[in-house]
């Protein structure tokens, strides 16, 4: 049987920074990284758009191949199509994943990390303190036992189920997602689109972050329970015929986003998830890349250490879910609660706040200025703020 110190399973942001981190941490550990996709990367289920200061925590995007746009402005529209211009200056990028998980790959392999893509993990069962984990790849069906298993496996991550974790999501949290990549379409490329109406994305929003000039991600998410019975589909067909009626569809993607907290179990002996498989999106903006490498990382680390220290029991990798509860895990709490708070205002309130923020000059559109305003002119967003507080 073949062995690994650390396997790492799926090589997307968590996974690809939990075995670089491994790696790093403890030269002639020996971390592999399976991927079941045929190559890290595609195909992308994703609007790609991150921060630029969490993304320049882990790759410097300068002159780098592997994004698509710089953003420098956010572009808020209102139920009535109104718009509201905020933010200035280096905000974010549009990444192209097919080359930034790659990359992020890369950093994987230079440090030691061996990458196996089109190897699927299909099962696992404990042994000898470890796990083993039957392969389904190119070389046929194989079993690693591995001292510790990182379940990196995004959305529909099986890794936490076969370790017994409780991984299940209400149905209330979770978002279904439609995106189309559309040419021909005239808007801003330097800047994102965040759509916020019932009729377009009940429960959610919808979004068109640039690829380039007159291309872009154009896309929503939804929460079933609160729609009309029609598919994600079905509602960004008539978005797109509503705002993009000359646009043509390059490329069509689905997926799910699970707008909800951190599960309360994410680790189990000699197991830990990170990413998307450990519900670690930010529940308000849907965001998931860069706390997926922020995971990664906390993962990687915790596991070198573990190894190193003979001791992979549960007991002792909960102290990366603290770690990772300190870093970001609490502050979606709060932001779990506002998405719930904001859930009960309707398109009229917001109709009327985008009035407010317009009235404040562009120039002077700060976050504190808008949350100020905001509370003076709306005190029904007062009992929305306070639960940043509670
Ligand atoms: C339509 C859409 C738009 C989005 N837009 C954004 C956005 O603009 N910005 C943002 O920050 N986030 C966005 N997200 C969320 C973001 O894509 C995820 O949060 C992020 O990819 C999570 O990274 P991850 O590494 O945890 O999981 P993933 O990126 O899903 O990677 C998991 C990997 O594991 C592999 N895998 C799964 N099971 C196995 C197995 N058994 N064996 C081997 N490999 C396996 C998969 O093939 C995959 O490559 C969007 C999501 C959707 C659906």
């Amino acid at each position: 049987m073949l062995r690994a110190d650390v396997l790492v399973v799926g090589a997307g942001p968590a996974g690809c920074v939990a075995a670089w981190e491994a790696a790093a941490a403890a030269p002639g550990l020996d971390v592999l990284l399976i991927e079941r996709d045929d190559a890290v990367g595609a195909p992308v289920r994703c609007a790609e758009g991150v921060g630029s200061a969490g993304l320049r925590e882990f790759l410097n995007p300068d002159g780098a191949p592997w994004y698509s746009r710089k953003i420098t402005k956010v572009i808020f529209w209102a139920p009535d199509d109104s718009e509201v211009r905020v933010g200035g200056g280096d905000i974010g990028y549009i990444l192209d994943r097919t080359r930034f998980e790659p990359a992020l790959a890369d950093e994987a392999k230079r440090v030691g990390a061996e990458i196996w893509t089109g190897t699927e993990a299909v099962g696992m069962e404990r042994l000898n303190g470890g796990w083993k984990v039957r392969l389904h790849g190119p070389r046929g069906e194989q079993d690693v036992l591995a001292k510790l298993v990182i379940g990196a496996d995004g959305v529909e991550s099986m890794v936490g189920r076969w370790a017994g974790l409780d991984t299940r999501v209400a149905a209330r949290d979770m978002e279904s997602c439609a995106q189309y990549v559309i040419s021909n379409i005239a808007v801003d490329p330097d800047a994102i689109y965040l759509h916020f109406a019932d009729r377009w994305a009940p429960g959610g929003y919808a979004w068109v972050f640039p690829k380039g000039v007159g291309v872009a991600n154009v896309g929503l998410g939804l929460v079933a329970l609160k729609s009309d019975g029609r598919s994600a589909c079905a509602y960004l067909d008539a978005y797109a015929a509503r705002y993009f009626p000359d646009g043509e569809v390059l490329g069509r993607t689905v997926g799910g986003v699970i707008a909800g907290v951190t599960v309360k179990q994410a680790v189990a002996d000699a197991v830990m998830l990170a990413g998307d498989a450990a519900h670690m999106i930010n529940p308000l903006s849907g965001g998931g890349i860069v706390n997926a490498m922020k995971a990664g990382r906390l993962a990687g680390r915790h596991a070198a250490a573990a190894i190193a220290a003979g001791d992979t029991s549960a007991r002792r990798l909960n102290r990366y879910r603290d770690d990772w509860m300190a870093l970001l895990g609490e502050d979606h709490i709060k932001y779990y609660r506002i998405k719930e708070a904001l859930g009960k205002l309707d398109d009229a309130f917001f109709n009327r706040l985008a009035r407010t923020v317009n009235a404040i000059p562009v120039e002077q559109r700060t976050l504190g200025r808008i949350f100020a305003h905001a509370l003076v002119n709306h005190p029904r967003l007062i009992p929305v703020a306070a639960r940043l507080f509670l």
